[in-house]
């Protein structure tokens, strides 16, 4: 065979990135990726699965996405023209990434802005578009350090900034003022506020959706007991939706998620609220009982998870965890004050008691 350099061709920006792996291996107990714990209840399956069975295997998705549309903005008090749904929001993500970026006289190529730390996707999305990305590390609670964000937003003029929020993997609320400080300070920029764990928090920001047309919000069903449908979507004006829906592949998403998300969002309200309702209860209950582990500091939650500070390298409990079966998330090896510090999914009550008895075996 011709050999074929594919480094004359491809982006150079591939040679400093690793594709997105979750960890593998088996372990007993898997707290590792916040999705919700499998609550869902024998009815609302069945329901479901008729629902499923009805798909007309031979046609293509509906393109405009026109039933899951209404849903979602009847779900959040929006106009169906507000709303574009992507293959999670993780697609919201690189669409958006994919058209804000026309070159701006300040800055040398499109640049993002976002915190640190944060969800990765948002450098991951940026860098592969050859984009620069610009992060301003969380203040000492976890929370947006506002000056320095509008000295970078002054400095690097970025198209696009995203602030998680509730943050992963920190489970903060960013200040609601703050937020809107950013917002309007980045008169031209998209602030783009990722709701993924709204549900699990006890305040939101459509207000400023209302009041700003630079805002996107995004949210997802992959964080409150869907994260097999791979829905997620934004809510923005019409018009910045409209030119997003001329950068989506028209058949992105596929008919089964559309009709079971149309389900989940119309129909299956109760089973929502009763998984976060129990989750949030778990949330309460495993942070009492963290907090009185000497070596472990647990940080106020607004999320389905839960940032602990250790008195130790978080990737020796890590591994100690493992040893025991039981998987979570650590930021070792990204430096500085993450190397203490470990992130844990609330999961069922019996599995958050076996990673309490692992964590006491592991200090
Ligand atoms: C998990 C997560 C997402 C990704 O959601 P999908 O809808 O599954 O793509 C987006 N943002 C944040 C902050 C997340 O933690």
């Amino acid at each position: 065979m011709r050999p074929f350099d594919s480094q004359l061709v491809l982006r150079p920006e591939l040679s400093e990135l690793k594709a997105y792996a979750p960890h593998s291996g088996t372990y007993e107990i898997r707290l590792d990726a916040n999705e919700a714990p499998p609550l869902l209840s024998p009815a609302a399956r069945k329901k479901l699965a008729e629902v499923a069975g009805k798909t007309l295997w031979h046609q293509y998705p509906d393109a405009s996405q026109k039933d899951l549309r209404k849903a979602v903005a009847k779900h959040c008090g929006v106009k169906p023209s507000q709303v574009v749904v992507g293959v999670g929001s993780d697609e919201l993500i690189a669409l958006l990434l994919t058209v804000a970026t026309r070159p701006k006289t300040r800055a040398p190529a499109p640049t993002i802005l976002t915190t640190t730390p944060t969800f990765v996707m948002y450098r991951l999305s940026a860098r592969i578009r050859g984009q620069r990305v610009m992060e301003v590390p969380l203040d000492e609670s976890w929370d947006i350090d506002e000056s320095a964000m509008l000295r970078a937003i002054e400095m690097a003029a970025p198209n696009v900034i995203f602030l998680a929020t509730p943050n992963n993997p920190t489970g903060t609320m960013f200040s609601l003022d703050r937020v809107e400080k950013i917002v309007t300070t980045a008169a031209e920029s998209i602030v783009v506020i990722d709701e993924a764990y709204i549900d699990y928090a006890d305040k939101n920001h459509l207000a400023l959706l209302e009041k700003y047309e630079n805002v996107v919000i995004l949210r997802t069903l992959s964080k409150i007991g869907f994260a097999a449908l791979r829905v997620g979507w934004m809510l923005a004006s019409p018009a910045l939706c409209a030119e997003v829906d001329k950068a989506r592949l028209p058949y992105n998403l596929p008919t089964v998620s559309q009709t079971l998300a149309t389900l989940v969002l119309s129909e299956l309200g109760d089973e929502l609220r009763a998984t976060t309702e129990a989750v949030k209860a778990e949330r309460g209950r495993l942070a009492t009982q963290l907090a009185e582990l000497t070596g472990v500091e647990v940080v106020p939650s607004q999320a389905n998870f839960l940032w602990l500070k250790l008195d130790r390298p978080a990737g020796e409990v890590f591994a100690e965890l493992g040893k025991r079966g039981v998987l979570v998330r650590s930021f070792h090896g990204r430096g500085g004050r993450l190397e203490q510090c470990l992130r844990v999914t609330i999961g069922t009550r019996p599995q958050n008691d076996r990673f309490l008895e692992a964590l006491r075996e592991s200090l």
